[in-house]
């Protein structure tokens, strides 16, 4: 017999664990322990059984306790919880869960992986109603779609990425759904500028969003929100809390372990906590955010993966590399892809960077392909390195395949000029012959080289009330369709014979559609002897795409004359 090792947590890291150890020992007696009834099912694919995808709950479990016996050997045993880790003795007590007996059980090694809980606060009156729902397992999803094929309407609570997913299940499968988010947007790793998109794609698509809102009560006719405008009530039969999740550490507390600053489990390069021989990994743990150089945590299933991997390798003397985190995320909503990798603007602030960004609105294909779509583009660097910090796209297509470019380069450290540089495949159905990310650098690479001046979107509406000198120089057609009100129509093709119209003495700003055509401009007027000359960044189609969500929710005057978001 070999090395004994125990691990607590059936799922994403456990399992991982202990498929690793067996490949890497076929002797060790490897016992797995969870409290579900599950284990080895898709977390990450549990919304999807609510909107149909996935049409059997059954299909979303992978492995059971026996084709894990049969094909790998493993003592998986569930709903059995362990309740103590007994150091000195090196056992863990546990309690089956079916039988209600308890039992001890040692270990050479001891994994910890039991993941996170959903946050529940006690201070919601009504919490505990029989129509409140968490999403955290297979037991849960069944129970809130015996329950929602019952009703009509249903508020979701949590702007996260499992919020969003289910919300838009549900309305996928014809639900009245309301979101409610206590924060200013929805999605708080993607930049305001950005989530606008989003919240226009949710808002299309008939999800009501209340932003700014936190739920105070859960009653009878449904949801009590606090917002800045008072209290309100958002109807609903039945509620999703989707506002969190909190790292399961009591069971290590309570072991006297070291739990870090971050409330997470603390563990040190080899996955090892603080009794060198139990390991953790996973939601449950702290990991070290690699570019706001802090300790952080991260709820996500390719990190635990590979922690799980590593923690394996090192309990059977392998070295291991952890490099910590960047954080790379995507997921859809209706119509729009939408990832993101690194740091936000926010987050690069936050962590004291010197930064600058740039937003672009590049096709994602050769424009006359099937299929073809502006991608709306952030690119975040350091100033003056260029150094790659974070990047988030959103569109209609591969907006993982481009985010996956720019977190291999933040990985490696990265610059601008490595991005404008990086060779990629390229064919008309696939791409351009610039690639999003190329073009990304190439526009960042003006910015930080002095070249192109730019303003942000954010700051439009100041201008545009401030009465700034604004020229647009898209067609007039296109104009006349749209544009920002007190603007200059000079259009790119008639810019040169009627430069006597652009004043020299006061700032002067440029947009086109999609910057493309204000650049071309920018140039010729920065060649011409104009110091004083701008860039909107983003353009008319991110000029439209931040004030449209808010222009309708909050009933505000719109600063354009209509807009264009296509
Ligand atoms: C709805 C949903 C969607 C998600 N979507 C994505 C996604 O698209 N992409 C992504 O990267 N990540 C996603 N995630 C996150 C990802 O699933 C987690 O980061 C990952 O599963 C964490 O792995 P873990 O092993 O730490 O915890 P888990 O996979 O949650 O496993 C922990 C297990 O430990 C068990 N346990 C806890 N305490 C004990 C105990 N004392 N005794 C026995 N068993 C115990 C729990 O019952 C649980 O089953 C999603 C998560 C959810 C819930």
């Amino acid at each position: 017999m070999g090395m004994k090792l125990v691990v607590i947590g059936g799922v994403t890291g456990g399992m991982s664990t202990a498929a690793r150890m067996r490949r890497l020992d076929p002797k060790a007696d490897i016992v797995v322990f969870e409290r579900g009834k599950n284990v080895s099912f898709s977390n990450c694919a549990l919304p999807y059984y609510l909107g149909g995808v996935v049409e059997q709950s059954d299909d979303l479990i992978l492995m059971t306790p026996a084709s894990l016996k049969r094909q790998h050997d493993l003592d998986v045993r569930v709903r059995c919880e362990v309740t103590a880790i007994n150091r000195d003795r090196k056992t863990v007590t546990v309690r089956d869960l079916a039988s209600g007996e308890t039992f001890e059980e040692p270990y050479d090694k001891l994994m910890l992986s039991p993941g996170a809980s959903p946050i529940m606060p006690r201070s919601i009156a009504g919490i505990d109603r029989s129509n409140v729902f968490s999403v955290r397992n297979v037991g849960d999803v069944v129970a809130i779609k015996q329950c929602i094929d019952q009703v009509e309407s249903v508020a979701v609570v949590g702007g996260g990425f499992i919020g969003i997913e289910v919300a838009e299940n549900l309305k996928t499968v014809g639900k009245r759904v309301a979101l409610i988010e206590g924060m200013d947007q929805v999605l708080a790793p993607f930049d305001y500028d950005m989530v606008q998109i989003l919240h226009k794609e949710l808002d299309d698509n008939g999800v009501e969003l209340h932003l700014s809102s936190t739920v105070t009560a859960i009653g009878d006719e449904g949801v009590t929100v606090s917002t800045p405008q008072g209290e309100a009530l958002v109807p609903a039969q039945a509620v999703i809390m989707a506002i969190g999740v909190a790292p399961e550490t009591e069971l290590a507390a309570d072991a006297g372990l070291e739990i870090g600053q971050a409330r997470g489990i603390r563990v040190n390069n080899n996955y090892q906590t603080s009794d060198p021989d139990i390991y953790a990994v996973g939601d449950a743990i702290e990991t070290y955010d690699a570019l706001a150089h802090r300790w952080g945590r991260l709820a996500l299933a390719g990190p635990a993966q590979r922690q799980a991997r590593a923690a394996a390798d090192h309990m059977c003397g392998m070295p291991v590399s952890n490099r910590g985190y960047i954080g790379s995320s995507c997921l859809r909503i209706f119509g729009r892809n939408a990832a993101c990798t690194g740091l936000s603007e926010k987050a690069a602030k936050a962590a004291g960077y010197s930064y600058d960004s740039v937003l672009l609105f590049p096709s994602d294909k050769v424009g006359i392909m099937p299929g073809s779509h502006y991608m709306a583009s952030k690119l975040v660097f350091e100033v003056p390195t260029g150094k790659i910090l974070g990047a988030q796209a959103i569109g209609a297509g591969e907006v993982d395949k481009r985010v996956d470019v720019i977190a291999t380069m933040v990985t490696m450290g990265g610059t601008i000029a490595d991005l404008k540089d990086l060779e990629l495949c390229y064919a008309p159905l696939f791409s351009t012959a610039k690639d999003v990310v190329n073009f990304a650098a190439l526009v960042a690479e003006n910015v930080l080289a002095g070249r192109m001046p730019q303003v942000h979107v954010s700051e439009v509406r100041a201008l545009v009330e401030e009465g700034a000198y604004i020229v647009d120089v898209r067609e007039e057609g296109e104009f006349a369709r749209g544009h920002l009100k007190g603007a200059h129509n000079i259009p790119l093709s008639q810019l040169r014979s009627r430069t006597g119209e652009i004043p020299r003495d006061v700032p002067v700003y440029l947009h086109c559609r999609s910057s493309q055509r204000s650049y071309y401009a920018l140039c010729f007027l920065r060649g011409s002897g104009w110091s004083n000359v701008s860039n909107i960044s983003g353009s008319f189609l991110g000029i439209s795409l931040y004030e449209y969500f808010n222009d309708k929710a909050l009933g505000r005057e719109p600063i354009v004359t209509d807009y264009n978001c296509n």
